[in-house]
């Protein structure tokens, strides 16, 4: 990405081990990000020449001198952000904060150097058939994501959840909610093609209300109370107010969108008496279960991608999810 709505496809040397805990890995699938939109809109900046991508699945070409749970031929889905999975924070579950952790970069290509592998990589039982690997792919950041949004959010037995949210993300946290075994998942979507999406997601309703009328739909349909759980998936003001506003008092708010420009009202927040838990999800916690859930086919999380391209066609990918013309691209190296 060269600057605002500027993608270009461009030749780069094949990518090579440079510490002995790295990986490379030959990409199968990758796809571009909600929060790719964020530099693309030039809301962001990620400087002259940005190496995008960050959700990635492939097979393991060559590793470095130390890794040992990952070897060439492995087909491995990976964390947005490596970790070394060893420190104390990531052994209390969050990976995405690791004393040593590294972005991840340049997936949307045809080789990738993943970082601190062993820690970051985990392999599937075999090859995949072909048709997980779009599935396998949401694992690496936004099925990991719409996950951890719901865990944040406490949703389980019992639990009411909102979703503030109708991208990617906010989608596949449905599916979360419901599989941590939710009983009432309100999608907030205006979209008749998302609404359906959250629908087969799990969604039991759907809210078309935003912002005070979203809360006061959400606060309708639950007793004049708010929901048990909220999950926020977009990082705007608004998004969070009403995420924040939607959850009774004693409740959970999940936030995982990348928040821009958000500022809470400290008054507001004292009398909201709600649990704010949120950031960068700790994917790499949760990649071994959803590949295992993914792999016995209990879950499709891959529905969430309507539009497939080939790589040389990513900036098409970029405008078609700028434009809310497609939820979720994904790109075939
Ligand atoms: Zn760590």
């Amino acid at each position: 990405m060269r600057g605002p709505r500027d993608v270009r496809v461009e030749h780069r040397a094949k990518p090579v081990i440079q510490e002995p805990t790295d990986a490379i890995i030959k990409v199968a699938a990758a796809c571009v990000c909600g929060s790719d939109l964020w530099p693309y809109r030039g809301i962001a900046d990620y400087g002259p020449e940005a190496r995008m991508g960050h959700e990635y699945v492939g097979v393991v070409e060559q590793v470095g001198d130390a890794v040992k749970t990952v070897k060439p031929g492995d087909f491995v889905v990976g964390s947005f952000i490596a970790s070394d999975n060893t420190c104390e924070i990531c052994r209390a579950g969050y990976q995405s904060r690791c004393v040593n952790n590294q972005g991840v970069n340049a997936a949307q290509a045809e080789y990738l150097r993943v970082p601190l592998a062993d820690g970051t990589l985990v392999a599937t039982p075999s090859m995949p058939d072909a048709e997980l690997i779009p599935s396998l792919l949401t694992a690496s950041d936004v099925l990991g994501t719409g996950w951890f949004a719901a865990v944040a959010a406490e949703a389980g037995p019992g639990k009411t959840v909102a979703v503030v949210g109708d991208g990617a993300v906010g989608l596949l946290s449905i599916l979360a909610a419901r599989q941590l075994g939710a009983e009432r998942v309100l999608a907030m979507s205006r979209n008749p093609a998302r609404q359906a999406l959250a629908k087969q997601f799990g969604a039991t309703d759907i809210v078309e209300g935003r912002g005070d009328d979203g809360v006061a739909r959400i606060k309708d349909t639950t007793g004049g109370l708010g929901a048990h759980s909220v999950i926020e998936a977009v990082g705007t003001q608004e998004s969070m107010e009403q995420a924040i506003h939607a959850c009774r008092p004693g409740g959970h708010v999940g936030y995982v969108g990348v928040a821009h420009q958000v500022q809470l009202k400290g008054l507001d927040l004292f009398f909201a008496e709600v649990h704010l838990h949120g950031g960068p999800a700790p994917v790499r916690q949760y990649l071994p279960d959803l590949i295992n859930r993914i792999w016995d086919r209990q879950i499709n999380p891959g529905l969430v991608f309507d539009l497939t391209l080939p790589l040389e066609h990513a900036p098409e990918a970029y405008q078609a999810m700028d434009q809310r013309r497609a939820i979720k691209v994904l790109l075939q190296p």
